[in-house]
């Protein structure tokens, strides 16, 4: 296996096997382009939002899986393994990309999967994704996962803000950002109570910003998380205690506290990014460095949602399968002249 990936050329390397990755596989193979897809190690895994992913509600027909993310992507892997196209798909699983070079029009991936290999393609699409920031309570991390395993605790406004309905709710955050979403819920959903729980310091908020919280009775806590109140075996969330030995009612808390971009391998490359570190592309997920597309979350100006990271990755397959195709039509033409 090693030798094969070794010595393949590849038309397109996937790194990353979330939403975007897996849809850009099956696009490719569909196009019948030769596809090598690395899903990450362990770690990448881990700490993917495509691991978090639990019920998705806002994609109709998924409300079924428990993973929203990992339970339909098995099921393409395991169509595309019996399907008429599966010589298409070289799939590593558990393996991470650790380098990824250009030299002349090929790319080269370092791998690392237990042994390291190297691997080529002529084209990369990079969906390698983002994390959202966790609130460190209690000196980790951990404190808020049983909530978040049961959806107690959420992180993603367009996904899942609705839970807010009817439910004593906080926004865990310090900058305006966490502020609008505070807005934005009361305004879609009133809850009876909404507060903004920051991580002790004092937020600045524009005028406008402050008028607003004013208005809607938003009350702003700034004393500082220092633990959770509830039952964990059961994910249900009770409040947010702080170290004055009081408690903050809560039955539904919003993490907005920003996001951690995997942009590690665009940057070593040399693509461009915001000012946030999301990767900008042209139109079709193309960066600044020929060749290299990126998809899903890690492409500038997008929602950060499943259907987005499926459309950016079918526009970045077909852009390449049209480069692919006027390579070899160039080719044959060629060899018309040539006779
Ligand atoms: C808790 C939560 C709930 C959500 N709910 C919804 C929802 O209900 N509806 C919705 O539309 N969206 C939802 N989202 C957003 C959705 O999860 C993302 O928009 C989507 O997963 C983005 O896809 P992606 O492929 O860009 O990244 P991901 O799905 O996160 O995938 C990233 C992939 O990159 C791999 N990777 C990372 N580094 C490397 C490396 N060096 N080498 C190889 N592979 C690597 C990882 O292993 C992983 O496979 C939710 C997000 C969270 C956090």
């Amino acid at each position: 296996m090693e030798n094969k990936i070794h010595n393949n050329l590849y038309d397109i390397a996937i790194i990353g096997a979330g939403a975007a990755g897996v849809m850009a596989a099956l696009r490719g193979v569909l196009n019948n382009d030769n596809i090598l897809l690395i899903e990450g190690g362990a770690k990448d895994k881990k700490k993917s939002r495509a691991q978090w992913v639990r019920k998705v509600e806002n994609i109709p027909g998924f409300m079924s899986y428990e993973r929203g993310v990992l339970d339909p992507n098995q099921e393409t892997l395991d169509y595309i393994k019996n399907s008429p196209f599966k010589e298409n798909l070289t799939h590593l699983k558990n393996t991470s990309v650790t380098d990824l070079k250009k030299a002349d029009d090929t790319f080269l991936l370092t791998l690392d999967g237990g042994s390291s290999t190297t691997a080529r393609a002529r084209f990369v699409i990079l969906a390698t994704g983002v994390m959202d920031i966790q609130p460190e309570i209690e000196g980790t991390i951990k404190t808020i996962f049983p909530y978040a395993n049961v959806q107690a605790v959420d992180y993603c406004v367009r996904c899942d803000g609705h839970h807010a309905l009817g439910k004593e709710t906080v926004v865990i955050g310090s900058d305006e950002s966490a502020a609008w979403v505070a807005i934005m819920l009361h305004e879609r959903y009133a809850p009876p109570h909404l507060a903004i729980l920051t991580d002790g310091k004092k937020p600045h908020y524009s005028d406008k910003v402050a008028q607003l919280l004013e208005l809607y009775r938003i009350e702003v806590n700034t004393k500082g998380i220092d633990g959770v109140r509830g039952n964990k075996k059961e994910g249900k969330l009770e409040g947010f205690t702080f170290c004055d030995g009081t408690i903050h009612p809560t039955d539904f808390a919003f993490v907005g506290l920003g996001m951690m971009v995997y942009n590690d391998l665009a940057t070593k490359i040399g693509t461009q990014t915001d000012e946030r570190g999301f990767v900008t592309t042209g139109p079709k997920g193309e960066t600044s460095v020929q060749g290299l597309y990126v998809a899903g979350d890690l492409r500038a100006n997008t929602k950060k949602q499943i259907y987005t990271a499926w459309d950016t990755a079918v526009d970045a397959a077909d852009d390449i399968n049209s480069k692919l195709r006027q390579i070899k039509r160039s080719q044959k033409l060629e060899q018309v002249v040539s006779y």
